[in-house]
């Protein structure tokens, strides 16, 4: 709001209203005066003045009529001396209009009556030569006689009483208007100073109303932390680099990136190093942004980079590049060195969409291909994405659909002990059978559900199924064996099913050792504390507990001794490779030494062959699984082939 748009609302009402008040006064004083000078000088004077008159009036007739007498003793006297009494000398109200009527013939009566006051009479010319009399038109149109006619003159004593009366009111009159006077200067006065003084504190206000109203907009448009713009601006801005881009004919990049395993800094090393770490690498990389690039955080550890006037990806891929090496120097945090990488997702105006949250997204989704790619490196949106993009879409549609509706089943792989080849336990494997008789790979649409958060659901039912399954066997006869469920990462939060495990087990009326979980060692890089808890709650209730698909993923020891572990599963990719090559095999001793040294069980999985097998055995492996054995089968066949009755 500008100084003008304040002062327009400001009102100095005190200020008015005592003006009003003393003008007020001052008014009331001058009517006053005027009042009492109408009402009780003004009568006084004209009553004066008419008995004056009458007086004068009188003596003057007296004085023509000797005059008359005197001059020509002409008989027509006694009329004129008639007509002046009846002029003049009648006092009665009820006559005395005849009387003004007959002197107004020189003087206007009705303006101003007292000036009849003092009269002076003369006499005009009369018939006679020496007569003094004139002709009176109305008196002779009244009387139909020859009249004198009068003269009235103001009298100069009577004027001065009349203006010393007007100068005795006067001064009240001034009085007023000079109390009217100096109470509106003092009142304007007053009130200069008052606006002057408020225009003084409205300047002031209005500066820091300016200064609260830059920071609200630089809190709604500006990300606080690292004092980039935020994804609101970077919006609004994309939209018109767009445009722009457009009338230039040329291109722009939307460059997509996060910090690679982030979470792992914050869980780590705590919130507050997170926050030194994305307000380094926001500086970083803005030391690499070109003046007319723009480089926004998007939230969380998210930042977009757009680039425009870009002739040829070549530009894009080399600022891409250096946005990969800004972070290979170590990152200082309060406690620690830490070392991250970043992946970059790509699209490109006008081939990969042409507004800005087309484009941000198909940037996200590449960003999330260069992530599977291997991290630390950057990806540019191609079509191929857009269809993963529709299928993800579909899957979350139709596997939401399918846990409503019995859509999946579980099928159940054996784990044999490779010494007495007795089976021990076995795996349920989700299945989601298509109409058609096809089934969808587990692994894709286990991802999507993790991206989407069906995961949840998706696990609570492979847990209730897996009890009810157990306790199905059981009900027909069988003797069954622990059943190992998979988890995924997202089961270790708040809502996740591991921390309803032991519940869902007691509603089944099952025992903690019936069921099993298996973890991969993704999860130990996504969740610290929080995890070894709740898995040492389970450990400690006897649920089996196994890392799955070990030595392809984080694979640090160091876990092994810190989490409440049961065994360990080979991924089936050393197995595999084990006949052919040595370094596989090395591995996998390494890891059933590591493992055995830790208490653990060991299972290799994806035994395929008798060469496997013993491969397997040789190197001193406890369990085996895999299709050798035999591949999962559904819940019937699995208790027919594997399970014995009891
Ligand atoms: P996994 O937990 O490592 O499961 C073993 C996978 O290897 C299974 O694939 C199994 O069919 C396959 N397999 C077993 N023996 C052999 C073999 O001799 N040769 C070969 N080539 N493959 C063998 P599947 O059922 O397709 O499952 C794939 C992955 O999907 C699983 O890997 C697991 O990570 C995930 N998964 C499966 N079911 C679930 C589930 O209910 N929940 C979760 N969260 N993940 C599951
Ligand atoms: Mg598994
Ligand atoms: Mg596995």
């Amino acid at each position: 709001m500008s100084k003008k748009d304040l002062l327009r609302g400001f009102s100095p009402s005190i200020d008015y209203r005592s003006m009003l008040l003393f003008i007020s006064v001052g008014l009331l004083i001058i009517g006053l005066t005027l009042w009492n000078w109408h009402y009780d000088i003004r009568p006084r004077l004209i009553n004066e003045a008419e008995s004056n008159a009458r007086v004068l009036a009188a003596s003057h007739a007296r004085a023509i009529e000797s005059q008359f007498q005197n001059v020509s003793g002409n008989t027509d006297i006694s009329l004129i001396h008639n007509s002046i009494n009846e002029m003049l000398l009648i006092n009665d109200p009820g006559t005395r209009e005849t009387l003004y009527r007959g002197i107004a013939l020189e003087v206007d009566y009705d303006v101003f009556p007292a000036d009849y006051d003092m009269v002076n009479i003369d006499v005009g010319d009369t018939n006679c030569s020496e007569c003094i009399i004139s002709e009176n038109p109305i008196f002779i149109h009244r009387t139909g006689e020859l009249a004198a006619i009068l003269k009235v003159w103001a009298n100069p004593v009577f004027y001065q009483r009349l203006v010393d009366d007007i100068i005795d009111n006067l001064a009240l009159l001034l009085l007023g208007v000079v109390v009217v006077l100096v109470l509106a200067w003092m009142t304007s006065n007053r009130l200069l100073y008052n606006l002057r003084e408020r225009e003084k504190s409205l300047t002031v206000e209005v500066a820091e109303r300016k200064a609260v109203e830059d920071r609200l907009q630089q809190i709604a448009t500006y990300d606080q932390l690292t004092n980039l713009p935020n994804r609101y601006l970077l919006q609004a801005d994309l939209k018109r680099k767009l445009q722009e881009t457009a009338r230039n004919k040329k291109m722009l990049a939307t460059l997509f990136f996060d910090i690679d395993h982030f979470k792992e800094i914050n869980d780590i090393h705590g919130h507050e190093a997170g926050d030194i770490m994305l307000r380094e690498a926001a500086q970083r990389v803005s030391d690499i942004t070109r003046n007319y690039d723009l480089l926004a955080r998007f939230g969380g550890d998210e930042f977009v980079m757009i680039m425009s006037n870009v002739t040829n990806r070549s530009d894009v891929i080399y600022v891409a590049e250096k946005i990969i090496s800004s972070f290979n120097r170590p990152f200082e945090l309060p406690d620690a060195e830490a070392t991250v990488s970043t992946s970059i997702g790509i699209s490109v105006y006008p081939e990969d969409g042409d507004d800005p949250s087309e484009l941000l997204k198909n940037a996200d989704l590449a960003m999330y291909r260069a992530k599977a790619d291997g991290r630390n490196g950057y990806q540019f949106f191609n079509a191929e994405m857009n269809l993963e993009l529709q299928y993800s879409q579909w899957v979350e549609t139709n596997l939401r659909e399918a846990l409503n509706n019995d859509g999946l089943e579980l099928h159940f792989q054996p784990q044999v002990n490779l010494d007495t080849g007795k089976i021990e336990s076995c795996e349920a494997l989700i299945r989601w059978p298509q109409g058609n008789g096809d089934q969808i790979n587990p692994v894709d649409f286990i991802r999507i559900a993790e991206r989407t958060g069906l995961i949840n659901e998706l696990s609570t039912w492979v847990l209730n199924e897996t009890c009810r399954q157990v306790n199905k066997w059981t009900d027909r006869g069988y003797k069954t064996v622990r059943v190992d469920i998979n988890l995924s990462s997202k089961d270790f939060s708040d809502k996740g099913v591991l921390y309803n495990f032991l519940q869902t087990l007691r509603r089944h009326n099952l025992q903690p050792h019936q069921i099993g979980v298996e973890i991969t060692e993704n999860i130990l890089l996504e969740s610290t504390d929080q995890v070894i808890k709740a898995l040492s709650v389970l450990h400690n209730a006897g649920v089996h507990i196994s890392i799955d698909d070990f030595g392809t993923g984080f694979s640090s020891l160091n876990y092994l001794k810190q989490l409440p572990l049961s065994g360990i599963k080979i991924d089936q990719s050393f197995v595999h490779e084990a006949p052919s090559n040595k370094d596989d095999l090395i591995i996998i001793q390494a890891i059933t030494l590591v493992g055995h040294g830790f208490g653990l069980d060991v299972v290799a999985e994806g035994v395929e062959t008798e060469w496997h097998e013993s491969l397997c055995k040789g190197v001193g492996c406890n369990t085996m699984q895999g299709n050798y054995v035999s591949e999962p089968l559904s819940a019937r066949r699995f208790a027919k082939q594997f399970l014995k009755k009891s």
